[in-house]
């Protein structure tokens, strides 16, 4: 089947092929026709499977020709999460170009007097995330007299946002006779129940997660302990050296921690997640999709839904809490019939994790073997790799021990790892006395080498210093600094 056989105008299968698709994907096969017929979908599908041009190009076809009112949009698109909205927009912008559609992106962390401009302009599609598209209908800004059509993305993501009482808020505005679309990755018994609610006698259409992920993104896990994760992290990016890769993890702080120890090893990372700024979020995605940044380290708010050129692996820092993200990570990469990798990184603790992310996906996970030589907890330590610092010895001697200036030992000395320890720790000896006073029995012991000036011994006390001569601490740093 073709895209001329699917229903929509000659310009928009000009403008597809030109995009370079050359054949519609089953999503699309399947709800085009029905769109452009006017019946509501109930659509189980995620990004990567070309969903969003499953209900763009009808919506397109059937709003095109007709002129926009001010504040009075035609059409909605609600999704979840502000980047997912703006790369519908990305969309919309590339199938509508050869149409006069005009279109308004709605998201929280944007001036609300610029998208109220806007609106008064008169827009035919509003691209929103719920809040801000409600805070703006509830300002009187949007007349929803004229909406013909609205979609639901991710419906199962809203769900888990807490967005649905904005959604059923908004829902409850609309007029009753409307064409309305719903896509939910998933199709757990809340989403089921929505649907019921919201959609009048819909075509359903279900993408299982097996389809959507065996084909093209090659799966494997990794078994290993929390502190080898970074180590292993690196292992992989240096292994696959992918021009564009993506690493998930589940906890915010997580991917701060992550981005930074990349940076230091000298990778080009950087960091997404739900606390940064929008204008933050926007340049760094920026920077991703142009491929002037390498690695992104993202939470799961950040990401889900990102459609990157190119991006060929994708790792699992942690395995997700909700088995769902796990379709939802691993689709990032294998898009649009390339091909791609994922791997996750598996502790024992998160083996349960595992477990439904398989029992989900029907499918086992395979073991990756990284047939690695040397250990990686002691070379992940941070410090190992950075030159070692010079020895900062007198410091600790001139605090706890009051010796005279010209007997202080010299940095060379101190860098001797025995001296430098005797003068951190100066213990009463156990077996070896050879390095202390031989007929000290106080436990004020001052090793023998802090004594020694050239290979002169000191005279007097011979080598034992009686403790009361040991307590003056203050006055002597700074003579001996000078
Ligand atoms: P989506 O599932 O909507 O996020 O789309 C995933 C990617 O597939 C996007 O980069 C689209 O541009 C691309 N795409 C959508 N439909 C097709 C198609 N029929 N042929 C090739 N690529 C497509």
């Amino acid at each position: 089947m073709s895209f001329s056989d699917l229903g929509i105008s000659a310009s928009l299968v000009q403008t597809v092929t030109k995009l370079g698709y050359s054949l519609p994907t089953p999503i699309q096969q399947q709800a085009i026709p029905h769109i452009l017929c006017g019946r509501d979908i109930f659509g189980c599908a995620q990004t990567g499977t070309g969903k969003t041009a499953s209900f763009l190009l009808p919506m397109i076809d059937i709003l095109q020709g007709r002129r926009a009112k001010a504040r009075m949009p035609r059409a909605i698109i609600l999704e979840p999460t502000r980047e997912l909205a703006a790369q519908v927009l990305e969309n919309f912008n590339d199938y509508s170009l050869n149409e006069s559609l005009k279109v308004a992106l709605l998201v929280g962390g944007e001036s609300l007097s610029d998208q109220e401009k806007l609106l008064d302009k008169g827009v035919d599609v509003l691209i929103a995330t719920p809040g801000r598209l409600l805070d703006l209908f509830e300002r009187g800004r949007i007349l929803l007299a004229d909406l013909k059509l609205i979609v639901i993305d991710e419906a199962d993501r809203m769900l888990d946002m807490g967005f649905i009482p904005d959604v059923n808020r908004l829902i409850a505005q609309l007029p009753k006779i409307r064409q309305t679309l719903l896509f939910s990755a998933t199709m757990p018994d809340e989403i089921k129940k929505l649907a019921n609610s919201y959609l009048t006698n819909p075509k359903e259409i279900i993408i299982s997660p097996s389809d959507r992920t065996a084909t093209t993104v090659t799966q494997h896990i990794v078994n290993v302990t929390f502190k080898e994760k970074r180590f292993i992290a690196r292992f992989l990016l240096r292994q696959y050296k992918p021009t564009s890769s993506i690493i998930f993890c589940n906890r915010k702080r997580d991917v701060d921690v992550l981005t930074d120890s990349l940076k230091r090893h000298g990778f080009h990372a950087a960091t997404l997640h739900g606390d940064m700024t929008q204008t933050m979020r926007n340049q760094t995605l920026d920077e991703f999709k142009q491929g002037k940044l390498a690695i992104l380290v993202a939470s799961d708010v950040a990401a889900r839904g990102l459609d990157v050129d190119g991006l060929s692996l994708v790792i699992n820092f942690d395995v997700p809490i909700n088995a769902e993200d796990y379709v939802h990570r691993i689709g990032r990469t294998g898009r649009a019939g390339n091909q791609g990798t994922a791997v996750t990184l598996v502790t024992d603790k998160e083996q349960k994790l595992l477990t439904a992310v398989e029992d989900l996906i029907k499918e086992k996970i395979s073991v990756l073997d990284l047939k690695i030589e040397p250990k990686p907890q002691a070379k992940d330590k941070e410090k190992t790799v950075k030159a070692p610092k010079p020895p900062r010895a007198p410091k600790p001697v001139q605090k706890k021990v009051a010796v005279p200036k010209e007997e202080i030992p010299t940095v060379e000395a101190a860098a001797s790892p025995e001296v430098a320890q005797a003068i951190v720790v100066p213990q009463p000896p156990r077996n070896n006395t050879s390095r202390f006073t031989k007929n000290s029995k106080s436990r004020d012991f001052v090793p023998r080498e802090i004594f020694k000036k050239g290979s002169e011994e000191v005279i007097g006390f011979g080598d034992f210093v009686p403790a009361f001569m040991l307590k003056e601490p203050a006055k002597i740093p700074v003579e001996a600094s000078e």
